[in-house]
């Protein structure tokens, strides 16, 4: 009788040892499934990251290209074509073109007491002092350095 009792209860033991297991081998499979899930969204994002960084930076380095372009644009515009230096104290002539008045005030003279613009070779007289300096062409200097 005694170990009658003794085998059922081992029996029953067993059983929910079994479906304990079960149940844990179940739950262990769900984490496991979740786990990958995450894995797998992590990688997702990783990607996703990555690939806008990259836009990012091919943004930033298209800007910086446009930026170094317009600013030799601007520097290459501020240079007097007399000197090729940047103009100190520019001077814009009735033709519109600007150099260094000190650059204008060393040309040559023609017999008509005339000098000629360099560019466009249109005759030109300079006032006895020149101070009416291009303030614009001056500003630009001065935020280009
Ligand atoms: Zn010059
Ligand atoms: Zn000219």
């Amino acid at each position: 009788m005694e170990n009658q009792s003794r085998i059922c209860s081992n029996t029953s033991t067993d059983a929910e040892e079994e479906e304990h297991s079960a149940i844990l081998q179940k739950k262990y499979e769900e984490v496991k499934r979740n786990l990958m899930k995450i894995s797998q969204e992590k990688s997702k994002m990783e990607e996703i990251y990555k690939t806008s960084r990259r836009k990012r930076d091919e943004e930033n380095k298209e800007l910086v290209r446009e930026i170094k372009s317009k600013n030799n644009a601007v520097e290459s515009a501020l240079l007097c074509k007399i000197c090729y230096d940047k103009m100190v104290h520019p001077y814009t002539l009735t033709c519109q073109h600007t150099f260094c008045a000190g650059c204008l005030s060393k040309l040559p003279r023609n017999k008509e007491n005339n000098r000629l613009c360099p560019f466009c070779s249109k005759p030109f007289r300079l006032p006895q002092t020149v101070t009416e300096y291009n303030y614009v062409i001056e500003d630009i200097k001065s935020i280009f350095g």
